[in-house]
């Protein structure tokens, strides 16, 4: 249990550090964690914090941002920080959510 918080906090450090140090370490072998956008279905709403998708793919951010729109589409439930990159995600789902 205690293992998998430290793991965690090493992968974040890590993934800080890369833009700003050669990071030998870091093997060009190992691609980066992709970043979960597809939430459990109901598991997100308004107020949660949540990574946007939209931001996620647009924008590489691979930060939580404050949940302000959910949409479910095939299954999963899909957040937003703002009402207009969920109308994004509506006019093309497969950009953002794959076929
Ligand atoms: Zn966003």
């Amino acid at each position: 249990m205690r293992y998998s918080m430290i793991a965690l906090g090493l992968a974040g450090s890590l993934w800080m550090g890369c833009s700003s140090s050669p990071a030998p370490n870091a093997a060009s072998a190992t691609p980066a964690a992709k970043t979960e956008t597809a939430y459990a279905p109901g598991s997100k709403k308004k107020g949660d914090k949540g990574h946007c998708v939209v931001c996620v793919i647009k924008e590489g951010s691979s930060e939580e941002e404050p949940v302000v729109e959910t949409l479910d589409y095939k299954g999963k439930t899909y957040v937003f920080c703002n009402e207009k990159e969920k109308a994004e995600f509506i006019s093309e789902p497969v950009k953002y959510a794959g076929p």
